[in-house]
């Protein structure tokens, strides 16, 4: 099968388990050149398993994964790991402890341009002067940049890292990981990357893949899957997300928040997506909600408002609102279309946004719990 020239990794169907373990259960990724991917989901569904099945480390019992336009894995083939061309870096960085800087980056490069293909990466990732030291004499962020050189030394086509932020302390994993984005694009290089962390994904990522039960479930640019999760696990995973009930009846959902406009959706139970940043808050002596519970950060804030109906809301708002004090009255306002999603369903009707009706006066409460 012929593959567009931009695809340099490209996962089919992918299926691998352990006994009554799925870990992936048609995995499906198409990688582009130059692209800096980031695979997220929780814990145990499959990304590193993904991973290591991309490079060659487990074999898969079904499905098919090409690198650029050759098949590695699939159709009766399996390409060694060595003879991928793909770099990986692991969680733990696993730098030979025995060996010094130049050696570890200098390991996978072979040839008459072994000297000058590690004095090139050792450049890259700001390490030169250092390569008599030997790994326990850097700090993290400097073991980190040297996996990173290893990885890249023998010019890889893809390089894949599976948690590598995981072992930095919180204070540096901001710096190390904006270093490591700026060296990968810098090398022009090809990557994929493995996180639970959504800020991690969102704040480094060309692009998202995001993951569940050992498949995608939605791919993207940060903006788009952050705009528009087709799936309330993505909603929930890349941002923070309400879920309200509603009831579609001619073209209008009635929600806890007020009437929504839904032209065209069939009616029905629905539960409407609402991004906590895009409520707004007034303080109000009459107002129709009430805040039980306020968290003060600094650069923002987090409340949590009952509704009239007693719907729980999360709110997040930018700066101090010291008037926002627990047990005070304030009305409701959203900012920015809510996201509709079938009652019975975990994918959103899509791409299906609704506005509240200026009207509308919110909380259509049957009772008066707030
Ligand atoms: P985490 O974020 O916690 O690292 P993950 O998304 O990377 O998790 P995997 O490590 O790929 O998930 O594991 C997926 C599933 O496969 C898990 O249920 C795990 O226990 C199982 N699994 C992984 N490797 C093996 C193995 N070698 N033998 C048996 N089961 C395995």
């Amino acid at each position: 099968m012929k593959h567009e020239s931009k695809t340099l990794l490209s996962c089919r169907g992918v299926v691998k388990g352990w006994g009554d373990t799925v870990a992936l259960d048609g995995f499906d990724l198409e990688l582009n050149e130059g692209s800096l991917l980031a695979l997220l989901g929780p814990s145990g569904c499959g990304k590193t398993t993904a991973l290591r099945s991309m490079a060659g480390l487990e074999r898969p019992s079904a499905g098919e994964v090409w690198v650029g336009e050759r098949l590695v894995a699939g159709k009766g083939t399996w390409v060694r790991p060595e003879e991928r061309r793909i770099g990986m870096v692991f969680q733990d960085w696993a730098l030979f402890p025995h060996l010094d800087v130049w050696s570890n980056v200098a390991f996978g490069c072979h040839g008459r341009e072994r000297e000058r293909r590690v004095g090139e990466v050792l450049e890259l990732v700001h390490l030169i002067g250092f390569e008599h030291r030997m790994p326990h004499e850097l700090s993290g962020g400097q073991q980190q940049r040297v996996a990173l050189a290893r990885a890249l030394a023998p010019s890889p086509e893809v390089v894949l890292l599976d948690e590598p932020f995981s072992n930095l302390d919180a204070s540096l994993r901001a710096q190390v990981r904006a270093e490591v984005r700026t060296v990968l694009h810098e090398a022009r290089a090809t990557a994929i990357f493995v996180t639970h962390d959504q800020e991690e994904a969102l704040s480094i990522a060309d692009n998202l893949a995001v993951m569940t039960h050992g498949r995608v479930i939605q791919t993207g640019s940060p903006h788009a899957v952050y705009g528009a999760p087709a799936h309330r696990l993505v909603a929930g995973m890349v941002g923070e997300a309400n879920f309200l009930p509603g009831e579609v009846s001619s073209g209008l959902a009635v929600t806890p928040v007020g009437k929504v406009l839904a032209p065209g959706l069939s009616d029905g139970p629905v539960d409407i997506m609402i991004r906590p940043e895009t409520v707004h808050l007034d303080r109000a002596q009459e107002g129709s909600a009430r805040i039980i519970d306020a968290e003060f950060y600094g650069h923002d804030q987090l409340v949590r408002a009952r509704l009239k109906d007693g719907t729980l809301l999360d709110v997040r708002l930018l700066g101090p609102r010291p008037d926002l004090t627990i047990g005070a009255r304030v009305d409701v306002r959203l900012t920015a279309p809510v996201h509709f999603f079938r009652a019975d369903s975990a994918v959103a009707v899509s791409p299906y946004c609704g506005i509240v009706t200026s009207d509308s006066p919110q909380a259509p409460a049957t009772s008066d719990r707030a």
